[in-house]
Parts: structure tokens; C-alpha cells; sequence
């Protein structure tokens, strides 16, 4: 299929990208990895597409004070390779290590991942778990989004029709925190079956704090603090069961979907556990 009629705008600035998706039925395009074949199979059909491409402001990977910025035009790859996402928060990168492909990774971008607000996507995970902020341009002026209050169901996100993310903010993880990101996909690249982030905080050998964020078993990643349970396996399993819900389709059941979860979220706290370790030697 072709997608349906469509007017193309390529804004210079970022009011005037704002001012262009106030028009009805408008669409931000960033890398089209995930909005072109939508577009194909006419599951959207906007009026009015927006190419933030030639807004210059919104690429670059930076830190600002506490929190690293990432431009809503960086593309994954650079995102994948960059130093400072390397040091500063390297659980963005042991995420994207998962997300598709090569050719995918040098277009789509990883603000627009998170924007797309797909339960499957493992930059989802990462800005729920880490409390990321996601800064916004609107008509009113700008304002800012937790990533808690911005997942609000599969592809759904507070985002109001009209508005710009312009990039995302990360709080930096100093040496006491480990990462890790754990999955299971049919083929490396495509999206998993189920995943798991942990962060562990490890001081003079203690753990000191122990979160998960879940994906790709809800419509939103699911995060747990896991503190009080992370020493005992049975009662880690039994707390993270209670509160998932995982659907059977034509990739995986329910059940096994569960069983993904119980290994990986073991894989991911021990894997977070020796990277905080690694990253103090
Ligand atoms: C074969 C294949 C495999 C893939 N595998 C994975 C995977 O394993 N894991 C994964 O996470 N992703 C995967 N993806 C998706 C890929 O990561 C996309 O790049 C990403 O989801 C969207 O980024 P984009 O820049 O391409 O956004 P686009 O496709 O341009 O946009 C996606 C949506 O977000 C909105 N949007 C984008 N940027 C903004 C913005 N700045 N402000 C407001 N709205 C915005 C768009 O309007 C659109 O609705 C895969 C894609 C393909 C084609």
C-alpha cells in the first residue's frame, strides 16, 4: 500500500516547526523507521507531516549540569558510539546494543523512540527506570515531562497534539551505579519477547539500592524497586509475577513469557551488580 495524501514541511526554526503541528492532523517525522510503514499500511494518516530534520538545535549529546541531553534528532547509532553516554549513563547503551538493526540505527533516532512510546522499545524501559525528562516545545511555551507521567499505554504517551520533544535528559549514574539490560527476542534486532533493565547501587560492597524496569509484558514498562527482595530469588519472583500481566500472541504464550521474566530479571540485577563492581575498580 501507498500511504494516503500527505502535505510535507520542513520548518527552520522550532517555533516554526511548533506553529506547523498546530495545523489538524499533523505528525513530527524524525528517522520514519517506525512512522514510515505506519504511513504504508495507512494505520496513520496525517495531514501534515512535520520533518524535524534541518532543525540543527535539536541534535547533539550533551551534559548539562546533572543530567545528560540527548537531541531529538540524534540518530541511535550516534547514541551507541558516543563517549559521554559511555560514561555517564551506559545503560542507554547496553539497551541500544538491542535495538535493531544497523541500517535502522543510522536513521531513526532514540528521542524518537521514546516518543513513540512502544512497550516493546528498550529506550522506554530506560527512561522510566532512570526517571528521565523529556523536555517539550509547545504553542504555551515549553515545559517538561516525566517519564513516569509520559507512558500512558502501548504507543500512548501525554504528549499533546501539537507539541514538540525537542530531547530527553538523563540523570548521570556515578560510579556506585551498575547497569544492565537483559532479552529475549525471536532474532537479534527485532523486538523482544520480554526485557529487563536493572540499576544497582553498590557502596563498600552492599547493595544499596536494586531497580527493575520490565518491557514488552505490559502497555508501559513496568518499574519495581526490588531492594527488599533482591537476595531472595523466590521472593524477587514471586513479587515481580504479582504484578505482571503478559498477553500470549502468535510470538510467545503468557507462560513463557513469564519464564523469560523470572530468568532475566535474575540475569539483570547479577549483571547490574558486577558492572557497578567493574566500574569502582
Ligand atoms: C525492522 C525494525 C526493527 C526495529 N526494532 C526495534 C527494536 O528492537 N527496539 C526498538 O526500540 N525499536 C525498534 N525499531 C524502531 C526504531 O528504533 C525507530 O527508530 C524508533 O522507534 C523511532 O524513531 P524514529 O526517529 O525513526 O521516529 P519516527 O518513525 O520518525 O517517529 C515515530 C513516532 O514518534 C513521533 N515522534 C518522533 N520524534 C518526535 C519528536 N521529537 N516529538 C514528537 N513526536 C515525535 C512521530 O510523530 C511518530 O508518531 C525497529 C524498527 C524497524 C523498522
Amino acid at each position: 500500500m501507498k500511504p494516503s495524501r500527505f502535505q510535507y514541511v520542513r520548518p527552520q526554526s522550532i517555533p516554526e516547526a511548533v506553529m506547523a503541528l498546530q495545523r489538524h492532523n499533523s505528525k513530527v517525522l524524525a528517522g520514519g523507521q517506525s512512522l514510515t510503514p505506519l504511513l504504508s499500511m495507512r494505520l496513520a494518516s496525517p495531514d501534515v507531516l512535520v520533518d524535524i530534520n534541518g532543525l540543527t538545535e535539536l541534535s547533539g549529546i550533551e551534559l548539562r549540569g546533572s543530567e545528560l541531553w540527548i537531541g531529538a534528532i540524534a540518530r541511535h547509532q550516534e547514541v551507541l558510539t558516543h563517549v559521554l553516554v559511555q560514561t555517564h549513563v551506559p545503560l542507554i547503551q547496553q539497551a541500544l546494543a538491542y535495538v535493531a538493526h544497523p541500517v535502522i540505527r543510522n536513521r531513526g533516532t532514540s528521542v524518537g523512540s521514546i516518543a513513540h512510546a512502544d512497550p516493546a522499545g528498550e529506550l522506554t524501559a530506560v527512561a522510566a527506570l532512570l526517571g528521565a525528562r523529556i523536555h517539550v516545545s509547545a504553542q504555551q511555551g515549553p515545559r517538561e515531562i516525566l517519564a513516569a507521567d509520559f507512558f500512558v499505554g502501548p504507543l500512548e504517551s501525554s504528549l499533546q497534539h501539537g507539541e514538540l520533544v525537542t530531547g530527553v535528559s538523563f540523570p548521570v549514574l556515578d560510579a556506585t551505579w551498575g547497569s544492565s539490560c537483559q532479552e529475549v527476542a525471536r532474532r537479534h534486532g527485532d523486538y523482544a519477547l520480554a526485557g529487563v533493565c536493572a540499576l544497582v547501587q553498590v557502596l563498600d560492597g552492599q547493595i544499596m539500592a536494586a531497580r527493575i524496569a520490565i518491557f514488552s509484558v505490559a502497555g508501559t514498562p513496568l518499574v519495581i524497586d526490588v531492594i527488599d527482595v533482591h537476595e531472595d530469588h523466590e521472593k524477587l519472583n514471586l513479587k515481580v509475577q504479582a504484578l505482571i500481566d503478559p498477553d500470549t500472541d502468535i510470538h510467545a504464550t503468557a507462560d513463557y513469557r513469564r519464564q523469560l521474566v523470572k530468568t532475566l530479571v535474575v540475569q539483570a540485577l547479577t549483571e547490574a551488580r558486577v558492572h557497578a563492581e567493574l566500574r569502582q575498580s
